[in-house]
Formats: structure tokens, sequence, C-alpha cells
């Protein structure tokens, strides 16, 4: 029989659910939003592949999970997998208990925005599958392997040993897939030196070292690190008591523009989706055309900077909405980069298909390629794993392993 895991990634008004099988290929998947309001609604793919739509008029999160789980129901899951983006220390996917539980609470407020929303979702399932077992799987147990001098800003020793205050890293669950699935491809199975750029509305770069992070762009928040959709990344640090001197703004209104304001959105004044942008730089704008530049200079200066973290650079991979999708976007970041030697191939980068992997450089230098990324397959594996060590917990335990298609 075929098993299935329920993968669930609550935010604050909306639940994103996928059921992985374990032929990873059939997939149902959907989106409960607008939770709370007269609007919540449900929009997903049924397993026939079919749109669906249903309005869950003032659903709570425990409602919509039980809409959920009832139409998902005769798949019959083993397990529920929740996305949960800070784990603090944790280094890996853990059953949820009180105790994990706890640990994901007090890390609360180094993701304040995220952290609440996955205990309201957890604390739902909880009460309504009592019998399943519940895994955790963390946005920042990946970098954990992230050496000290990688991941201790230089601020005074105390704010580290007493508050936690230290670089953590996100995207953990598409750096690590990417860069297991692009170096399968690659042929070099979890070996070498590897840069990923996860590119999206949150976007973020990784360095690779046989398989394991040795450093990330973003750091104690999603913030630091690459320009993003309303993120600005790395800013000058005293532009809080800039702001605050001249304008006079308190702590949050500085925290929402970097945050909600600013990146592709603050720079072209018009959109932070890329796609938008790319449209209006073509018809002129100036803003947008900024916007872009500034986007693929600063993504390559980070690609340059993390490369000190590896010995040598085999390949990049490209992952997100973007990376996946924009020729263009790849091509001008790559520009920046000719010193590491990286040989596009124009021609394989705008024949590369929407969605599909591939290669994409000249056949010398580093290897370039676009691999998707499937962070509910990755959540999905390591449910799976944390699960089959329950029940045969005298077997060796292993890195879960992706399959080469
Ligand atoms: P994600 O957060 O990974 O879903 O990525 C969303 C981002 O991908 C948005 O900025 C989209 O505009 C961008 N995106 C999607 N398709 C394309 C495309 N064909 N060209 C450029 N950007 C794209």
């Amino acid at each position: 029989m075929s098993t299935s895991v329920l993968v669930i990634n609550c935010g604050s008004s909306s639940i994103k659910y996928a059921l992985v099988s374990e032929r990873r290929e059939d997939r149902i998947f959907g989106l409960a939003e607008n939770l709370g309001s007269p609007e919540a609604r449900i929009k997903g793919i049924t397993t026939g592949g079919e749109a669906l739509e249903l309005s869950i008029p003032n659903a709570d999160h425990e409602k919509a999970l039980e809409t959920i789980l009832e139409r998902l129901a005769h798949h019959n899951p083993q397990a529920i997998g929740h996305r949960v983006v800070h784990g603090g220390t944790l280094t890996k996917a853990e059953l949820l208990t009180p105790e994990i539980i706890e640990r994901i609470r007090e890390a609360t407020p180094l993701a304040p925005l995220h952290n609440p929303a996955h205990l309201v979702g957890i604390d739902a399932t909880m009460r309504l599958f009592p019998h399943l077992p519940q895994i955790a799987v963390f946005d920042t147990a990946f970098h954990q392997t992230m050496p000290s001098h990688a991941y201790r800003y230089a601020l005074p020793k105390f704010l580290y040993t007493m508050h936690n205050v230290r670089r953590y890293g996100f995207h953990g669950t598409s750096h690590a897939y990417v860069s297991e699935r692009g170096s399968q491809l690659a042929g070099s199975f979890k070996q070498g030196g590897w840069l990923t750029a996860h590119l999206g509305n949150g976007s973020s770069t990784c360095a690779i070292w046989n398989g394991q992070s040795v450093d990330t762009s973003m750091g104690l928040t999603p913030l630091e690190g690459v320009v993003m959709g309303t993120r600005s990344g790395d800013v000058d640090p005293s532009i809080h008591s800039f702001l605050a001197s001249n304008l006079g703004w308190d702590i949050y209104k500085i925290d929402k523009m970097l945050n909600s304001q600013s990146g592709l959105l603050g720079l072209s004044d018009l959109s932070n989706d890329m796609r938008t942008l790319i449209e209006a730089a073509d018809e002129g704008n100036e803003d947008a055309a900024l916007a872009i530049e500034v986007f693929c200079y600063r993504l390559a200066k980070s690609l340059a900077a993390l490369s000190c973290g590896l010995p040598r650079i085999d390949g990049l991979f490209f992952t997100g909405g973007i990376g996946e999708n924009s020729a263009l976007i790849r091509e001008k970041t790559l520009a920046y980069l000719p010193h590491f030697g990286f040989n596009l191939s124009k021609e394989n980068n705008n024949a590369l298909k929407r969605g599909t992997e591939g290669r994409i450089d000249a056949g010398t230098g580093p290897q370039i390629w676009v691999v998707p990324t499937d962070e509910e397959g990755r959540i999905a594996k390591e449910t799976e794993h944390v699960v089959a060590a329950l029940e045969h917990p005298t077997t060796k335990k292993s890195e879960p392993e992706t399959e080469v298609a």
C-alpha cells in the first residue's frame, strides 16, 4: 500500500497543505486563506487533478484543518509533517513532543511572525489527529552545521551566550533539497562545493560543502542578505538610529519599512513581483530596471562572499520562482561573476522550459544548473525518516536521500 504524508505550513491567516504519497508525483495540494474572516476559503487541486474552491466563512485554523482532512481522510495519511520556520538550535526534524513544542515556543522571539502561527496549527492537528505521528521540520536546521566563524556576529559575547543572538539562516529545506538533487544530477552525490540561490519573494543564498551548509545569507531573521520582494536584505544597521534621529520613526515603523516596504517594491516603487518589473523595465521604466540591477548585483555579491566558505566551487544551483523561471535574472547575475569562471550558455539558459531541471553552463568552469525546489517533498521525506526511526529505533539512522527521477 502506498503511504502518504500530509505536509502543513501554517501562516497567521493561511494554511498551505500537500498530501505527498510515496510515489512523489501523485500530489494533492491547496491553500486555506483569509482564515478568521468571512472570506475564508480553500483553493486547491483534487485527487483527479481538478481545481477546488470551497468557501468556509469565518473558519479558524482548526476548522480549516478539519475540512482539509475530511477531504483527504480516504487517503489515510500516515503522518503529518509541519514546516516550522525557526527551530532555534535544533539540528534536525523532530517528533512533536511537549519538549519540542516548548523549544519552538522558546524560538518565537526569533521568528515572531511565523512560529506563533505554526504553534496554532500544531495545536489544532494534535487535537484533531492525536494518533498520527506529527513531525516538525525546521527551516533553520540545515544551517546548524555552519561553523562559529560563519554564524557569530561581531557583537558583545553575552548577546550570543545569554540571548541566542547569532546567525541561523532560513530556507534550509529548499537549500537541502536543491543541493542534494542538483549534486546528484551533476554526478557528484553530496560531494564538493556548491552554491545555491533560492530566489522567490523571499530569497537567500547558501554555500554547501560535502552536503552540509557552511554559510548562508540570512541571519538572526530572514531580513539579512540579498534583496527580496519586500525585504531590504543587508543595510547599514545605523539606518535605525538615522531614521529615529532624523525622521522620528520608532522601531516598529522601521522594522515594517525594512520587511514590507523595501526590496524590489521599495526600489521600484511599483511592485514586489519580478515578472511585473521585467515587463515594466522592457517598457522603459527606469526604477524597475534599477531594481532588477540592484537585485542581480547584490545577489552576485552574496554568492561571491559565500564562496569564502568553500575550498572550491563545483557549481551553482538556481531555484525558487525567479531562479527557476527567469533566464534574464540568471544571465544578469552571472555577468557580475566572470572571475569565478562561470561560463553561461545563453542558448541553454534561454531554452530551459519553466519548471524543468537542466544544466545551463557552456561546459567550462563551474557547472550551472536550474533545479526546481520541492520543499513539500523534502518535508515529507524527513517526516517519513523520523517515523521510520521511531518504528525501528535500532536501525542505524541515515540522512534522507532524494531519488533520481
Ligand atoms: P516564489 O516566492 O518562489 O513563488 O517566487 C515568486 C517570484 O517569482 C515572483 O517575484 C514572481 O514574479 C517570480 N517569477 C515567477 N515566474 C517568473 C518569470 N517567468 N520571470 C520572472 N520572475 C518570475
